[in-house]
């Protein structure tokens, strides 16, 4: 099934990793351990992530997959980083994990810093990759999306040091290095290359960041210069988000930095039908992390059982693809894009009153009528 332009391979969020880059990057998956299973990192996050962590378990364990969870609980209002050690020591050995978002206060000092960010950073996870695709059953005002987000996850505006050195005057760095913006760009056009993919859009505002945005943009052209192949534009942040929410179906990779790529995510996840619907990856040379795209912890909904569970579940598919137990990604994801055809069982979100439990029980009646002994592994 395709729902995206014709000029593309058919896949609905297909696996985001691509296992025919550039050997530097984390193109092979941690090797199998202990007859075959693989040990996967779960930190379950707040809100509503240790609920969809505990689907997505025992979606597996109906499913038979051959992952054991190792579960980290992170605690975001200790003062001490004890926890996200624990947690990217655990990343570490394992190679692999699963995570829900990890609650940020901004109510607490800089000294604190997010939990999330740290995880990212150490492990240097640099390229997040979110594919925005239309999707079956999920009535939106634009059709036909088909996006891949490539946003540089370690530096930008999110090196975080600030300080107040006049009562009332803050200083807060913008951190953008060529090594960093040469990396990117470069995972974006082999990323547009592995997909078959036409345009690569990099997202900038270099009119007024002339040096640090002046810097991404000149290496993302040099990089382009190496692919003939693959057309090249560059667009400022601000006419961006104009033209995804009026005419979303020009664009097709995009490649940008870190905060661009935050408001740029959400935007295009919320063009596609909102938070609970899109899958996001975090890659790097050894490491790669999955979780939801727009990374939230949904506190105001947790343990309602209303949360749309597709984007953790999505996000368990792009895992399994990275762990290249491709039979199982595509039994679970063909799964779940079935019961959202399934209007009358939507959650909240997506304005129908389906409870959380339903939406699984569902996606296993799907997976049962196609088998898990049917897989070729
Ligand atoms: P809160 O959830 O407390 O409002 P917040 O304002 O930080 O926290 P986010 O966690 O960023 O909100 O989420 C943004 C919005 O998206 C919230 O209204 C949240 O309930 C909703 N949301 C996030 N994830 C999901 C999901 N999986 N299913 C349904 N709604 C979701």
């Amino acid at each position: 099934m395709s729902l995206g332009m014709s000029t593309r391979a058919p896949t609905l969020f297909g696996p985001t990793n691509v296992p025919a880059l550039s050997s530097r990057s984390c193109r092979s998956p941690p090797p199998a351990r202990y007859g075959g299973r693989h040990t996967v990192t779960l930190i379950p996050g707040d809100g509503i992530g240790p609920e969809l962590a505990k689907h997505v378990c025992e979606l597996f364990r109906f499913c038979c997959v051959p992952v054991d969870f190792e579960v980290v609980d992170v605690d975001s209002s200790m003062a001490s980083e004890d926890d996200i050690d624990d947690a990217i020591m655990a990343i570490r050995r394992n190679g692999v994990a699963l995570k829900g978002n990890i609650e940020t206060n901004h109510n607490l000092p800089p000294s604190y810093k997010s939990r999330n960010n740290l995880l990212r950073t150490t492990l240097d996870l640099y390229a997040n990759v979110m594919h925005c695709q239309s999707l079956p059953g999920v009535r939106t005002r634009h059709r036909k999306i088909d996006i891949m987000i490539v946003r540089e996850n370690t530096e930008g505006e999110y090196s975080s040091l600030e300080h107040e050195n006049v009562p009332g005057v803050v200083e807060c760095l913008k951190i953008i290095t060529k090594t960093k913006s040469l990396r990117i760009a470069d995972y974006a056009f082999q990323t547009a290359r592995a997909k078959g993919r036409r345009l690569v859009t990099a997202v900038h505002k270099a009119n007024i960041m002339k040096l640090g945005d002046g810097l991404f943009l000149e290496c993302c052209k040099e990089v382009a210069s190496g692919y003939p192949e693959i057309s090249f534009e560059s667009m400022i942040v601000d006419n961006t988000t104009m033209q995804l929410v009026s005419r979303p179906q020009q664009f097709d990779v995009m490649v940008m930095p870190n905060l661009y790529g935050n408001v740029v995510s959400n935007v295009c996840a919320g063009l596609v039908g909102g938070p609970g619907l899109v899958p996001g990856a975090n890659y790097g040379e050894n490491y790669a992390v999955f979780e939801t795209g727009t990374r939230n912890t949904g506190k105001s909904i947790a343990n309602s059982n209303t949360a749309n569970p597709t984007a953790m579940l999505l996000a368990s598919c792009l895992l399994l693809d990275h762990l290249k137990l491709h039979d199982y990604a595509s039994m679970i994801r063909r799964a779940v894009l079935s019961t959202l055809t399934e209007t009358k069982l939507h959650t909240a979100d997506l304005g129908g009153q389906g409870s959380t439990s339903e939406v699984l029980q569902r996606v296993m009646n799907a997976v049962q009528s196609t088998g898990p002994r049917t897989l070729s592994m």
